[in-house]
């Protein structure tokens, strides 16, 4: 194996008894994503971190992206001897992308029978790599690069580039939750956030076809594709809504089937969340982007249903919401112009300040019971990720 990663992971260190779940499920996300992504490592858990070894560089970029890590560092395994520890030093100082200002050598030594100090091991390894090619300065404070060198009985490594991971949970130590994707920006960032809190996803989208476009579909299976980089396999759910989009535009008072749709997605998503085990729907919403999303309207939706509805991202403001659509690289795929059912019914003069009691009298005449179990009949589901996961 040519390099090894080591895996740190703060926040899950900290929780006491649960530490072995919490750590045993990040080995095994861990672990999943290297094997479908058909890397040859091996992966060693130790107190507090992990040591990957593999043959690629482009292990990192996979690690960095399992949420529960928060950095990882790539370097090389040497021999114990100084000089051996100051040539792997200085190979991959030379791989560094950029050269840095200023530099400076430290050293973590586990094994205490080693025959010179922490401090000691720092200095002869930064003369050696100053005798031998690096023309950096050293800065000890604060400096641009740090070449760490780390001391174990059996594992001497040394490494210079670091990478902050994404950090939070690992995915499935939360538990599982449905996540309503629109295809707009907001759901797949609020999906994001919860896979980052350690839940799996089971993502479902309401499909209005012929009302709105077969391409929405594409673009959600590709949003749920970029999704697939934090958790490699996903189920995403497909409804056929066209059935209860029909029956919308038949029956609905028009300033109120913006909130009878949705009461209708949430019980559909309840279902779901009955079928594969998940604790709490959520949603996108964000509070007064649309008229639609005033707490008298988003009462009015949480009425339809008993379960949990989460709103992760109901106190962002449009641009972190955006900062984060472009980190997990969906903005792009979220601004193709494919329209959703929801904006196509949006009618001109919408209820801001829904009832309660009047929005369930406009559903009288719904046969709601049948039209939720049509939709889950008329459901496709599609696996996501596996072999092609992100
Ligand atoms: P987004 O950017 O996620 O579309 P938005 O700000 O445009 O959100 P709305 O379109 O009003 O808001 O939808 C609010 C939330 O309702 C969405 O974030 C999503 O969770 C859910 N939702 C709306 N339409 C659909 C749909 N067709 N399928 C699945 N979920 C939907
Ligand atoms: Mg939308």
């Amino acid at each position: 194996m040519d390099y090894v990663f080591i895996v740190r992971y703060g926040e899950i260190f900290i929780k006491g008894k649960n530490r072995r779940f919490f750590e045993n499920r990040l080995a095994g996300n861990i672990r999943k994503i290297l094997n479908f992504k058909g890397f040859d490592y091996t992966l060693k858990q130790t107190r507090g971190r992990f040591y990957v070894e593999g043959k690629s560089l482009d292990i990192l970029d996979v690690l960095k992206n399992v949420p529960g890590i928060v950095s990882v560092s790539a370097g090389k395994k040497c021999k114990r001897e100084i000089e051996s520890i100051g040539k792997t030093a200085l190979e991959l100082f030379f791989l560094l992308e950029k050269k840095p200002s200023s530099f400076k050598v430290e050293t973590k030594r586990a094994d205490k029978t080693y025959p010179l100090t922490s401090i000691e091991i720092s200095k002869k390894v930064a003369d050696y790599v100053l005798k031998n090619g690096i023309d950096t300065a050293v800065d000890v404070h604060d400096p641009e690069v740090v070449i760490g060198v780390e001391i174990q009985k059996g594992l001497v490594c040394v490494f210079c580039i670091t990478e902050r991971g994404i950090g939070g949970l690992p995915v499935g130590v939360s538990g599982k939750v449905v996540t309503m994707l629109s295809g707009g920006i907001d759901s797949p960032v609020a999906s994001f956030l919860m896979q980052k809190r350690g839940c799996e996803i089971f993502p479902v989208y309401f499909h209005g076809f012929p009302f709105t476009s077969d391409m929405v579909k594409q673009k959600i299976i590709k949003l749920t594709e970029k999704l697939t980089k934090f958790q490699p396999e996903i189920k995403l759910s497909i409804v056929n809504f066209t059935p209860v989009l029909k029956e919308l535009k038949k029956k609905s008072p028009d300033k109120l089937i913006i909130i009878l749709m949705r009461r209708f997605m949430v019980r559909v998503a309840e279902k779901l969340a009955e079928k594969y085990g998940c604790k709490a729907i959520v949603t996108g919403d964000n509070l007064g982007q649309v008229a639609s999303q005033t707490l008298d309207n988003l009462q009015c939706i949480t009425d339809a249903s008993k379960n949990l509805i989460l709103r992760p991202l109901l106190g962002y403001d449009k641009q972190e919401i955006i900062s984060i659509a472009r980190g997990i690289d969906t903005f792009d795929i979220s601004t193709e112009p494919y329209e959703d059912c929801c904006s196509l019914f949006v009618p001109k003069f919408p209820e801001i300040y829904g009832k309660i009691e009047e929005v369930r009298e406009a559903e009288k005449p719904f046969e709601i019971e049948k039209l939720v179990n049509e939709s889950i009949e008329l459901t496709e589901v599609i696996e996501v990720g596996g072999k092609n996961a992100q």
